[in-house]
């Protein structure tokens, strides 16, 4: 009898603990989930050739595996996504540090910001020019300022007091983005790198890291710096990400409306990000997609334009990197 009752217990206990593992929408909750992004646009299959569009995904499957050896060893969510977004921001393939698109006036100013979920602390630096990595820069503003956004020469001042390596604006110079300036000198174009994290401890953060849009004029800024807008994450909710026009997603703070739907109208993240991206923004005519994750490691990458730069991996093993639909 004692040993049936024993038996009985230690299955209900099992059951709790299988129960308690499972994320909302039935899958085991993952010990860590990273997802990333590198931009979305209206490119098509052909604006993008199969030997171009391997080397996006190399360049996104390197990123994805520094982070994730990052989360594996034990790291945070915000060392994560700096040492991802680090190496996304060196690489000449994205518009966010070394190949920063240009502005009318053929310079580079950089936007990038970071946000952690538990505490709700962020960081953001707006318009520079001469700092390597921004999104370090907004890690610096977080963790070592008592402000949550620094502009221009200030913010360079700043990462310099802080021993960030800087750099002279011809870094940020490549041909490719020259070429495209000279090119589309009216239409905007779009680009950008973000990283949403889960950690072993779980915490959610997200940043986010840009060059702006092409040809952006008057000091410009975009969604990207812009906590509730182009990033933002709550322990209690999810962590987003986001690219595309900036200027609707400010309108919009559409990384918060997502987190907010989720907190006061219960939606699932997926549903949250589905209505925000494909149906608030798209009727307005606001382009672009984000990429989120929420507390229980569900992952959402909508977007509402043809492609959107995108990976993510789990510690279960799941693991896509994407462009197209
Ligand atoms: N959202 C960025 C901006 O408006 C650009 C992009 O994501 O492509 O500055």
């Amino acid at each position: 009898m004692k040993n049936k009752l024993a038996g009985i217990t230690v299955f209900f206990v099992l059951l709790l603990i299988w129960g308690c593992s499972r994320t909302q929408e039935g899958i085991v909750k993952p010990e860590y989930v990273i997802v990333i992004h590198g931009g979305a646009g209206n490119a098509s299959n052909r604006d993008i050739n199969e030997e171009q569009q391997n080397e996006y995904k190399e360049k996104l499957n390197e990123a994805l595996i520094i982070g994730e050896s990052v989360l594996k060893q034990g790291g945070t969510c915000i060392e994560a996504i700096e040492k991802t977004i680090n190496f996304l921001e060196d690489c000449p393939l994205f518009n966010a540090g070394k190949a920063a698109v240009f502005t009318h006036d053929g310079k580079n100013e950089l936007d990038a910001s970071i946000m952690q979920g538990w505490d709700l602390n962020a960081g953001a630096v707006a318009g520079v020019g001469d700092i390597k990595n921004p999104i370090t820069a907004a890690i610096k503003v977080m963790t070592d300022s008592k402000h949550v956004m620094m502009a221009g020469k200030g913010a360079s001042i700043f990462a310099k007091e802080q021993g960030l390596q800087m750099v002279d604006s011809s870094y940020f110079f490549t041909d490719k983005r020259w070429e495209s300036l000279q090119r589309i000198l009216a239409a905007e174009k779009h680009g950008t790198v973000g990283c949403v994290v889960l950690d072993k401890y779980g915490n959610l953060a997200a940043g986010t890291s840009t060059g702006g849009m092409t040809n952006k004029r008057y000091n410009r800024i975009g969604d990207a710096p812009i906590i509730g807008a182009g990033t933002y994450a709550n322990n209690k909710t999810c962590a987003v990400s986001a690219t595309g026009h900036g200027e609707f997603f400010i309108r919009y703070t559409v990384a918060h409306d997502i987190s907010a739907l989720m907190e006061y109208k219960d939606l699932t993240l997926i549903e949250a990000s589905e209505l925000v991206i494909n149906d608030k923004l798209a009727k307005i005519g606001g382009t672009g997609g984000v990429i989120a994750v929420d507390k229980n490691g569900n992952i959402a990458m909508p977007f509402n334009t043809n492609m959107m730069f995108r990976a993510y991996a789990k510690s279960t093993g799941e693991k896509e990197v994407a462009i197209f639909k």
